[in-house]
């Protein structure tokens, strides 16, 4: 692994030493999309089971490779797929990783008034609560914005932290609170190159997904550069798409190279959150604009 010889200006402090901070975080959808906030998936059965391949059959596979290497993660997941698929769901806490909220049903957040944010929100808690037995301290935005009086909303409803901005690559404060985000960005999440799409159709006969050596290339360079500068990595990683037999290789590939080294802090959101917190005035910077 190549790098620099010390973490460069703008580097974070991370606990005991360790250079870099890589927050690994799946987010376990399930049957999502417009098709399952009108009801119309259920006129869509092929549709559907393309979405229940992940907390069905992909997530135990995944667990399986954070258990191999030793490493924890963050599963921000619908309490609709909490609800649906609760013994697979609970695994995720009995093996000591965190599940953070991400809607009910994958609602998009700009779409929401406040009043029914707070009612997903609350339905959500309900459920973990009932479900798991825990309570969600993480958010991520499910299909990618939100209002912007939602960061308010989150702090007032008792979470400590979002992962679903791209501001920043390392964490920072949301603006006059204490909401801290933990940004994660496109080119780490798994869509962009491994999603197979017929949407469009063209051109005929052109490939639908990347390479998958290229695809580890990639992840692996976003790994290499956030070390050498002592940054903090997450992902926007779905069981349904990197958890299938041969993309999963490529999971165990990553990590391996991410553990070479005795360096690299691999933390759940929730405790990045929690170390940022102890540590805010060693940082000197609040976030974008502050
Ligand atoms: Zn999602």
């Amino acid at each position: 692994m190549t790098q620099s010889q010390s973490p460069k200006v703008g580097a974070a402090v991370w606990p005991e030493g360790y250079r870099t901070a890589v927050a690994l975080a799946f987010d376990l959808d399930g049957p999502t999309g417009d098709a399952m906030l009108t009801g119309t998936i259920w006129d869509k059965p092929e549709y559907f089971s393309q979405g229940a391949y992940g907390p069905w059959r992909a997530l135990d596979r995944i667990l399986g490779l954070l258990k191999d290497h030793g490493l924890p993660a963050t599963f921000f997941t619908p309490a609709w797929v909490v609800e649906t698929w609760p013994q697979q769901c609970r695994r995720i806490v009995e093996q000591g990783h965190e599940i953070a909220h991400h809607g009910y049903m994958h609602e998009k957040y700009w779409d929401l008034t406040l009043a029914d944010q707070r009612r997903v929100i609350e339905t959500s808690q309900r459920i973990f609560r009932e479900v798991l037995g825990t309570t969600a301290i993480g958010f991520r935005t499910p299909s990618g914005d939100w209002r912007p009086e939602t960061p308010a909303l989150l702090e007032e409803m008792g979470f400590h932290y979002s992962s679903s901005m791209r501001g920043d690559d390392r964490p920072y404060y949301h603006p006059g609170g204490k909401l801290i985000e933990i940004p994660a960005r496109s080119d780490m999440d798994d869509y962009a190159s491994l999603a197979f799409t017929t949407n469009p159709d063209w051109p005929s006969g052109g490939d639908r997904i990347a390479s998958y050596e290229l695809t580890l290339d990639n992840w692996t360079r976003e790994f290499d550069g956030y070390h050498a500068e002592g940054l903090c990595l997450s992902t926007i990683f779905h069981p349904k798409v990197v958890g299938k037999p041969g993309r999963a290789t490529l999971l165990d590939r990553w990590f391996q190279h991410m553990t070479e080294g005795e360096d690299v802090w691999f933390a759940t959101s929730r405790d990045v959150a929690s170390w940022w917190r102890q540590t805010e005035t060693s940082h000197g910077n609040r976030g974008l604009g502050q």
